[in-house]
């Protein structure tokens, strides 16, 4: 399936030279293709010809006579050519594939190394199915371009220019009827092309809507919420109305197609009346005839129903390598994006065992797009100090935390470790060096034992234990049906948010970074659950630079260092019992979060708190 845009640039000699770049390491295999099809083109316009022969002086040498020897001769060689033709056919069929499909690995390889290493920006900005289908839809439909189109571009270039030439030489008068024709097709393939392109284009817009809806609704949080909301009807509708609009689309595009190719049809069987009605008023006129024999007539009505057939694709393939083109554009786009985060030139490696763990935000100003998100954030963390960042929703607090990995760069100012700014430091040694747990833990679809070992993938099944026994984790996994190795994850044992919590602890103790940033859930776990969790997380922050996003009463009380965010700024900085005594924000989320934050009483435009907080709406 390909995707022909109509409003798409013309093909340019750039992108040509880069298709042809992609196709250069197998540049002998495609010679060698090559040769096939001009062997096997030029050995089909032969038969024609030893059909004259055949005629002229084998079957009808003279009246009544027959040259038997040499009709032996002819029929051998008629019978062998299409053999001959059939085996470096099908060795010049695996070629072409191979080569399709070694291009199409090298594409899919090239482009999901390079989306592996995009940053989280564009992750946030793009839809998922909208790459996906890029991996998929757009590569395979270059592969079908090299491996058929190409092929028989070349198949019936060689074919056109062979059988014209042998058409010529039979009869000069008869080939210029032929071609007379040509002019009409050229308009023809035009007029079709453009309305498939059109087509092709709102066919494949409508697939990408299909498979983002899809997408979304059918992964576990869209069904959720839809299930939720009672919205599975409107769901449906939603998706089958675009499925009739996908499928109207489609027949659209088949029938265009096919009223093409029954054109073509119509011609391929007029046309040999044709060359019959005007060889014959061509003998009338002049009985010594021009050199029409029956043989010529014969040979000519046959190399002519060649002809049209390649004519007819060769003007589809206009169309086609224009929708290719288009494709591989859509490749290049995303092979040339750029990697907004990436190694300085001067980067150095950092091992994770000479890590202090000291971090500084340097006057840190950061924005994901018009509006500051954090403005002169200025802060210092001692080595082995917990820091706990409070704050509202939407102050910030995650941010802060995506820029020490470089998830994002800051703008202005610098984030530091140890003094070095994190954008001078490689990214596999930052990758080492800071570790994370996050609120929503990811488990690949995969063993207990290989999602720890994500990781480390060095640790043995001994540290595994010990790493899970510290995150309070072992006793669980044990009463598990087949232990460490049962499947967890997407379509496996499903743990509970507790537990994933935990195995997410033992998976960032196996790591052991030197720096943690811990993302605390606000989902409340069960008073057992939670106190298992922040058990195993005391010794992950021992002696750990941790950033925690604190929602647990227990990581505020134990931090060294309270920064409070608000809006983008840090407000307040201190301990716990500095910033209570201050009676600031922080006192007051204190009061919220912790004391007294349950609704008392409503009131008229928000409720009052047990504290006596009046929260409006
Ligand atoms: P919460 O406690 O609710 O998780 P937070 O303090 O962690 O909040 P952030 O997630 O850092 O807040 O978000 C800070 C601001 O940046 C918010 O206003 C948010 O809408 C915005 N923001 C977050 N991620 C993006 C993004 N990828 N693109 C644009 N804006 C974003």
């Amino acid at each position: 399936m390909l995707i022909p845009d109509p409003d798409a640039p013309p093909v340019t000699k750039a992108s040509l030279r880069r298709v042809a770049r992609t196709f250069s390491p197998y540049r002998g295999r495609i010679a060698l293709v090559g040769i096939a099809i001009l062997v096997t083109s030029t050995l089909g316009v032969i038969n024609p010809i030893l059909i004259k022969i055949l005629f002229d002086r084998a079957l009808f040498c003279a009246e009544g006579c027959v040259n038997l020897d040499l009709l032996y001769g002819l029929v051998a060689l008629m019978v062998a050519i299409p053999v001959v033709s059939g085996v470096i056919g099908i060795g010049q069929t695996y070629l072409s594939n191979l080569v399709g499909q070694r291009v199409m690995q090298d594409l899919r390889n090239g482009l999901y190394a390079h989306l592996q290493r995009m940053s989280l920006r564009f992750f946030t900005a793009t839809r998922t199915g909208e790459i996906q289908s890029r991996l998929s839809n757009d590569v395979a439909g270059v592969q079908s371009v090299v491996t058929d189109t190409a092929s028989s571009l070349l198949a019936n270039v060689v074919i056109v220019i062979s059988t014209v030439a042998a058409m010529a030489i039979l009869s000069w008068q008869l080939t210029l009827l032929s071609l007379g024709m040509l002019p009409f097709f050229f308009w023809l393939t035009y007029r079709v092309g453009k309305a498939r392109r059109e087509v092709a284009a709102s066919t494949q817009k409508s697939f990408a809507d299909l498979s983002a809806i899809t997408e979304e609704t059918l992964s576990v949080s869209g069904i959720l919420l839809s299930k939720a909301f009672g919205r599975q009807q409107h769901e449906t509708e939603r998706f089958r109305s675009e499925n009739r609009r996908l499928a109207g689309l489609q027949i659209r595009q088949q029938m265009i197609g096919r009223s093409f190719f029954a054109t073509i049809q119509i011609f391929f069987s007029v046309t040999p009346a044709l060359v019959y009605l005007v060889a014959g008023i061509v003998i009338a006129g002049n009985p010594a005839g021009a050199g029409l024999t029956a043989g010529t007539i014969v040979a000519f009505t046959t190399l002519q129903s060649r002809l049209f057939f390649p004519v007819g694709q060769m003007l589809q393939v206009g169309v086609e390598v224009q929708s290719a083109m288009a494709l591989f554009d859509r490749i290049f786009e995303y092979l040339d994006m750029e990697h907004e985060i990436q190694d300085a030139p001067d980067a150095v490696e950092v091992p994770k065992d000479t890590v202090e763990g000291r971090v500084r935000f340097r006057d840190v100003s950061f924005r994901y797009g018009e509006q500051w998100t954090l403005r002169d954030i200025d802060l210092e963390i001692e080595p082995g100090q917990l820091a706990a960042l409070v704050g509202p929703s939407g102050a910030g607090k995650t941010t802060m935390t995506y820029l020490v990995p470089r998830f994002y760069d800051v703008q202005e100012g610098a984030v530091e470790i140890d003094g070095k700014d994190v954008r001078g430091i490689k990214l596999e040694s930052l990758g080492e060096i800071v570790g994370m747990v996050t609120q929503e833990t990811y488990l690949f679809h995969s063993t207990v034992a290989e999602n720890l070992r994500y990781g480390n993938p060095a640790a043995t099944d001994a540290e595994l234990e010990t790493a899970a026994r510290a995150a309070f984790i072992h006793d669980r996994i044990v009463e598990l049906t087949d232990g460490y190795d049962t499947v967890v994850g997407e379509r496996g044992y499903k743990l509970s948010g507790g537990e994933k919590q935990r195995l997410a602890i033992a998976r960032v103790i196996l790591k052991d970074p030197a720096i943690l940033i811990l993302d605390e859930a606000t989902s409340s776990l069960d008073t057992t659950s939670e106190r298992l969790v922040q058990e195993a997380l005391r010794p992950l922050m021992a002696g750990r630079t941790t950033i925690a996003i604190a929602h647990r009463l227990s990581t505020i009380l134990a931090a060294d260092v309270i920064f409070v965010v608000d809006r983008g700024r840090i407000v307040e900085r201190g301990t716990h019992e500095d910033l209570l005594r201050r009676s600031g924000l922080y006192a007051r989320l204190y009061q919220q979060q912790f004391h007294g934050g349950e609704v008392e009483a409503e009131c008229e435009d928000g409720v009052v708190l047990a504290s006596g907080e009046v929260v409006r709406r």
